[in-house]
């Protein structure tokens, strides 16, 4: 499969009359500025003529979370500049992000007119109680009856969670997982709730009705989440939120995020989790007292395997005594990992320079 160059467009939902509490659109609406047909032209163009290789599949994506929500013309606008890019064969897709309730059949067949590829729901739970509480305004039926139109009309279907909204534990969580893998999507991206500024959310934490989850909590529901999604060869494209100017550690001036789960190689400590279990579970499956080991994987996964700040190595070696030597393989495919036993403990007592 070729690989994927993404051209993000932003498209906020100005005068959205929804009011989930972790949102600030409505607070900051006034700051945002429409979306051009020229700005879309533009942001096409920089990045074609930034990318390193034309032999990637390039595909422009109306992000904002509500797409089909803002008026119609405006959508189609939008949707025709890109689309004369995929008739030029200059691009390969278009993708949009939105929200559930905001589907229906004259809308899919209107964005199949514009080759729109995939489709994206906002979905953030599957527990009607938690999404109430959150005011989303929609229901998980709403979210069963858009993917079921989605597929029915062969979009390629993509969901968004959230991990830690109010009222939800690590079982919604992890249901909520469950129950979206039986719509069948595609792709899923996976969002553990950041308190922003402004919002309703934050208000509820000051009040303490809402306690955000703590990086190391977070970090163990979506690393069970992506152990489920990955069983059903669901691709997890992304693992919480892109760092930007304004969503980044809430010790910059600059920061809206006031508290949460915040990291900015987040998606690398939850990989990296998951590595530590793997690996510990291998070494234990060796039924040998091991005191070091060879782990061979492809460069990709290097960073994954030794954790943030060495985090794995160090962990292995002070729980388990094992040192772990990392070697790159091109050879060995992406998320395999092969071990090789270097030393029993045997071998190293043997050792002059351990008897000294
Ligand atoms: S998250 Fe909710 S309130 Fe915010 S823009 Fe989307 S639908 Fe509107």
């Amino acid at each position: 499969m070729k690989k994927q160059y993404i051209i993000p467009i932003f498209v906020p939902h100005l005068g959205c009359p929804n009011d989930c509490t972790f949102c600030n659109q409505k607070k900051i609406s006034g700051q945002l500025q429409p979306v051009t047909e020229d700005d879309v032209k533009d942001t096409i163009e920089y990045y074609l003529s930034n990318f390193k290789s034309n032999d990637m599949y390039k595909e422009v994506a109306f992000f904002g979370g509500s797409f089909t929500g803002i008026d119609v013309e405006t959508q189609n606008k939008l949707l025709n500049v890109a689309y004369e890019y995929v008739k030029q064969n200059k691009i390969d897709g278009i993708r949009i992000s939105t929200r559930p309730d905001y589907i229906d059949k004259p809308t899919l067949k209107r964005l199949k007119k514009y080759k729109v590829k995939t489709i994206e729901l906002g979905v953030q739970s599957s527990n009607d109680y938690v999404l109430k509480k959150s005011r989303r305004g929609h229901t998980f039926e709403d979210v069963i009856r858009a993917s079921k139109l989605i597929r029915r009309y062969r979009f390629k279907l993509g969901h968004q969670m959230m991990v830690g909204m109010q009222d939800s534990s690590s079982l919604d969580d992890l249901k909520t997982a469950k129950d979206l893998a039986k719509l069948k999507p595609k792709i899923v991206r996976i969002y553990p709730v950041l308190v922003i500024k402004d919002t309703e959310l934050e208000k509820e934490m000051k009040a303490g009705r809402y306690e955000p989850l703590e990086l190391h909590q977070a970090i163990e529901r979506c690393k069970e989440i992506t152990y489920f999604f990955n069983s059903k060869k669901i691709n997890v494209i992304r693992i919480g939120l892109q760092t930007t100017d304004t969503i980044c550690s809430p010790d910059k001036e600059s920061s809206e995020v006031v508290a949460g789960p915040y990291h900015e190689t987040f998606r690398q400590l939850v990989e990296s989790a998951i590595y530590y279990d793997s690996i510990v579970e291998k070494i234990k499956n060796l039924n040998t007292n091991v005191k070091e080991v060879e782990i061979s994987v492809n460069p990709r996964d290097v960073n994954n395997v030794i954790g943030y700040k060495r985090e794995n190595i160090i962990k292995l070696k002070e729980m388990y005594d094992v040192d772990i030597k990392v070697t790159q393989s091109e050879k060995c495919p992406e998320h395999k990992m092969h071990i090789k036993v270097l030393k029993k403990f045997k071998d190293f007592k043997d050792d002059k320079e351990y008897i000294k």
